[in-house]
């Protein structure tokens, strides 16, 4: 079957009542994704670690018509421990009592600097906040997925995901791990009902993208709500047989 996730057309109640966590949904992508999964009837549930952020997105969705209430998650995953990681599991599973499907959008690029010249401490906080951090939230929100008779992981890489390039340093190693840990995930449960795939979703106007590109003319680069289509069509039901796949949804 050929897929064209990002001419996706769908109805604009495609994710009613489908619960949704999507991280990092303070700004850039995650902020305009939350946003438009409650215009299109989804229960999502917004994380970051700035909680004023947060509680502005949360009065955003609120202010949409018909949309159902968000919850609100305040983790930061730098420095978060095992314990509130599990804390924020418990608290999805007594809002919502499951989980439909999760965002991993969260992600520092971190220091851009050549291989010889980057400091290790940075390495890892990248790998960490990228990859670990993602790797545990998959670990201890698996039960929940799996109950849902759809649900739907999907992990955010990047065009360093596939290709190393000079100086993107941790930031294109943690891609090249979250496609790893998407493939891993999406063969662990081939004949299960839980799919796993990555979207890449190229140049977008946000804070991250002008710290990689503080020269580039940006009315040239998409606006975070014109990219969506390719991550409402993973978290739709219409995706139910994709799993294992990486997209590129410019
Ligand atoms: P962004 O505007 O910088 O937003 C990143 C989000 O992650 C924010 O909500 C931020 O919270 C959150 N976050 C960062 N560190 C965190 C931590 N320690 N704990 C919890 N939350 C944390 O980035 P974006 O451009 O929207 O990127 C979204 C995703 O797309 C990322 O995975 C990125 O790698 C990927 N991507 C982006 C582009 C692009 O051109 N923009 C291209 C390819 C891939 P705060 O608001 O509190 O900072």
């Amino acid at each position: 079957m050929s897929i064209d996730p990002k001419g996706y057309e769908y109805a604009s109640d495609v994710l009613q009542d489908r619960v949704i966590l999507i991280t990092g949904a303070s700004d850039g992508v995650g902020k305009a994704l939350a946003l438009h999964l409650a215009e299109l009837g989804g229960r999502v549930i917004l994380h970051g670690k700035n909680a004023r952020k947060l509680e502005q997105v949360y009065d955003d969705i609120e202010a949409i018509e018909g949309a159902a209430r968000p919850s609100i998650a305040v983790l930061d995953l730098a420095t978060a421990t095992g314990d509130e990681y599990a804390a924020l599991a418990n608290s999805v599973e007594e809002t919502f009592g499951r989980l439909d499907g999760l965002v991993h959008n969260a992600a520092i690029l971190g220091e851009r600097l050549s291989i010889e010249q980057y400091d290790p401490g940075e390495w890892q906080k990248v790998m960490h906040v990228n990859l670990t951090a993602p790797f545990v939230l998959t670990q201890l929100l698996l039960p929940m997925l799996k109950r849902s008779d759809d649900g739907s992981i999907v992990y955010t890489s990047s065009g360093v995901g596939k290709v190393g390039k000079a100086y993107w340093g941790a930031y294109s190693a943690s891609k090249f791990g979250i496609e790893s840990l998407s493939q891993m995930v999406a063969a662990e449960h081939e004949h299960t009902a839980v799919r796993s795939n990555c979207i890449n979703p190229g140049p977008v106007r946000t804070k991250m993208r002008l710290e990689a590109y503080p020269a580039e003319d940006r009315d040239q680069v998409p606006e975070p709500k014109d990219i969506l289509a390719g991550y409402v069509y993973l978290l739709s039901k219409d995706s139910r047989e994709i799993s294992g796949q990486s997209f590129d949804i410019q």
